[in-house]
């Protein structure tokens, strides 16, 4: 038995794969959670960085609390079973089962013991003299399996356990597993490329692609609110059927013209209206809408539809169809037997309360749940002040790790929706809200609200027994670790790691007008007259306005110029030890010669310090500040004044 907690977990192998990136993921005791995506997505490496077998490059492994990237893999209390079954040819199943036990020096009674209740549990104790190749692909499994239950493990990590069994032996292995992970009462962290194995499996399903998590929950949560293209057109067979289409507005209406077709016009109900407004409507762009073939029927009203093909499966059938326009064919699931033929005319009426709609750039579902709240925010002084009379106020330590960016400008405040709280606690700050109307799901409803004088949505989950309805004036809770502020890229202000301001003490000295900043137990600096008296300055580096000096190769890699143009002495070298990559930027936090603490700069996100840990930077003249030391004490003492008046208020 056992929790596991993954917090901003990255892979980067030899020679730069980032195989997966930024993985964050609370795994509760005794459940079943699937990691699900396509070959090369970060599944098998990220299961191995679990159990040991492969170093975590940066971010956080706990197993019950305790923080294990150190650990070494037997030290874990971990099982693992592999796609390839790894049976000792020469060995009996009795032996093999028993193998890790003896290596550990168990005695032959416990070990008889032990072998003997896992191979009852899996019906193979008629089995244990043969050897493996006198077996099925099923029974070789079960005895990977068998061997993984004796060592009394709290977690199991599975590979793609199945893959190389047959279809039908699937299935049957499939309820096998699940039955055992009942029976065995332990954390089961569980790895496949095939969408319906996960389904069937899961508590939680992990999407990966591309080395992301792309969203992680309940099956019926994914199903019917995927948070993005990926999700929708992975999860559900037939697939969603996903057709490009322009928006209009008529009057107090909003269509769509599926494929700019006249012919293929729907609207959407009011409640998806404002949502859409929300995500921002653009009459301009191209969206993808979404429809599964199980929210499409048959009717004489609708779409005109020509069918192509139909699969009569006995309890369903799969109509496909053709419409004006679109490539692809449109493809309707329906339950019943039902009296369509090849070549009929049909209309296809959808669901309109079951629709999806993609952004065509980002692929973010425009519809339902959205992976983030992001509503327009500015940060004053120590408050995120959001419409007319809405302030979150901020901890120290919040603001410890708010990067020089997120004060400037309109930013976004984002947060998740699940993690909005209704109970007020220490750590989370309270935010009234009107409830403006709700959308219903099988685990919850969708509740969508407002603050006083801000359009964009509070939108979050709330337990199908909490009565709440249109209009409802309601205190919610944001937790201050789960929120952070962004700009219009989505590109967060917040970092992991404290932001100190990057301050080193320098000694300035001007003569036939060239200034030399030189930076105690540092390099020196050579500038025209900065026209500053000669004396000992604070020089702050800002964060935004390094460049990175590449290396040949790997301006090359990611297609920037060599900066060939640097002046001598306008350059710093810096060693890098971690980095949060985004969207558009990459914050790196670095060691400089002569600062106090470590420096953290900000750099486009093609460029990462695995690549080239150490490299130089230019400074150029509006890349540093230099502060009397005296006007810094002076600062740090009116924020320490500010923090106090505010404590006490
Ligand atoms: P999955 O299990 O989802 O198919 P993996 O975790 O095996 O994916 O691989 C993720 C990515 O990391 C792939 O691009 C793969 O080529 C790469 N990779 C895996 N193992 C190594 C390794 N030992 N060295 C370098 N790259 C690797
Ligand atoms: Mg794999």
């Amino acid at each position: 038995m056992a929790s596991l907690k993954l917090k901003h977990v990255y892979k980067v192998y030899n020679g730069g794969v980032r195989a997966v990136n930024d993985f964050n993921l609370d795994i509760k005791d005794k459940s079943f959670v699937v990691l699900v995506g396509p070959s090369g997505c970060g599944k098998s490496t990220t299961l191995r960085m679990i159990a040991g077998l492969e170093t975590i490059t940066s971010g956080q492994l706990y197993i019950d609390n305790v923080l294990v990237n150190d650990m070494e893999s037997k030290n874990r209390d971990i099982a693992m079973v592999f796609q390839s079954y790894a049976l000792y040819p020469h060995m009996t199943v009795y032996q093999n089962m028993g193998f890790s036990l003896k290596l550990r020096h168990e005695k032959s009674a416990v070990i008889k013991e032990k072998v003997l209740k896992a191979a009852e549990i899996l019906e193979i104790s008629d089995l244990l003299d043969r050897k493996p190749k006198e077996l099925s692909g099923g029974q070789r499994q079960r005895v990977a399996l068998g061997r993984a239950i004796v060592r009394d493990a709290q977690v199991f990590l599975l590979d793609e356990p199945l893959s190389n069994l047959d279809a039908k032996l699937r299935v049957q292995m499939r309820t096998e597993i699940t039955k055992l992970h009942d029976k065995l009462e332990t954390t089961f962290i569980y790895v496949t490329h095939d969408q319906t194995e996960a389904m069937t499996m899961g508590d939680v399903i992990v999407v990966m692609n591309k080395g992301f998590i792309q969203q992680a929950d309940a099956p019926v949560t994914l199903f019917e609110d995927p948070a993005n293209l990926f999700v929708a057109t992975f999860l559900g067979s037939p697939q969603m059927n996903i057709i490009k289409a322009k928006l209009f507005e008529k009057g107090n209406k909003i269509g769509a013209r599926l494929e700019d077709n006249d012919n293929n016009i729907v609207y959407f109900k009011d409640e998806t209206i404002k949502q859409i407004k929300n995500s921002h409507l653009d009459l301009e762009k191209e969206y993808l809408f979404g429809v599964r073939p199980d929210h499409i029927s048959i009717s004489d009203k609708g779409i005109k539809g020509h069918v192509e093909a139909v699969e009569q499966l006995g309890d369903e059938t799969i109509i496909y169809t053709k419409i004006e326009g679109h490539k692809n064919n449109v493809v309707i699931k329906s339950p019943l037997l039902t009296n369509v033929n090849v070549k009929d005319d049909v209309n296809l009426d959808i669901s309109m309360d079951r629709v999806y709609l993609f952004d065509k750039a980002s692929e973010h579902s425009l519809i339902g749940m959205p992976s983030y709240n992001k509503i327009p925010c500015h940060i004053e002084g120590d408050s995120i002040k959001i419409g007319e009379d809405t302030s979150i106020l901020l901890d120290d330590e919040y603001r410890s790790h708010l990067l020089a960016g997120a004060y400037e400008a309109e930013r976004h405040l984002m947060f998740k929706p699940e993690y909005v709280e209704f109970e007020s606690a220490p750590t989370n700050r309270l935010v009234k809200v009107k409830v403006d109307f709700i959308e219903e799901r099988t685990n919850y409803n969708i509740v969508f609200s407002n603050v006083k004088g801000e359009e964009a949505y509070f939108i979050f989950r709330a337990n199908k027994d909490r009565e709440i309805k249109s209009g409802d004036e309601l205190d919610i809770y944001l937790p201050l670790d789960k929120i952070y502020i962004a700009d219009k890229n989505d590109d967060s202000y917040y970092s992991r790691e404290i932001v100190f301001p990057n301050v080193a003490r320098a000694k300035v000295t001007t003569k036939d007008g060239k200034s030399k900043v030189t930076i105690a137990k540092g390099e020196t600096l050579i500038y025209d007259d900065l026209g500053v008296e000669d004396g000992e300055y604070n020089f702050v580096l800002k964060q935004d306005k390094c460049e990175v000096v590449f290396s040949r190769k790997v301006a090359k890699d990611i297609k920037e110029e060599v900066n060939r143009h640097v002046e001598k002495g306008q350059c710093l070298t810096v060693s890098c030890y971690d980095e949060e990559p985004q969207h558009k930027m990459n914050t790196i936090f670095a060691k400089i010669k002569g600062f106090e603490e470590y420096v953290t700069l900000t750099v486009k996100n093609n460029f990462s310090v695995y690549k080239m840990p150490k490299f130089k930077v230019v400074i150029s003249k509006d890349a540093f500040e230099l502060i009397k030391p005296d006007a810094v004490e002076q600062i740090a003492e009116e924020t320490q004044e500010k923090i106090e008046s505010e404590k006490n208020r």
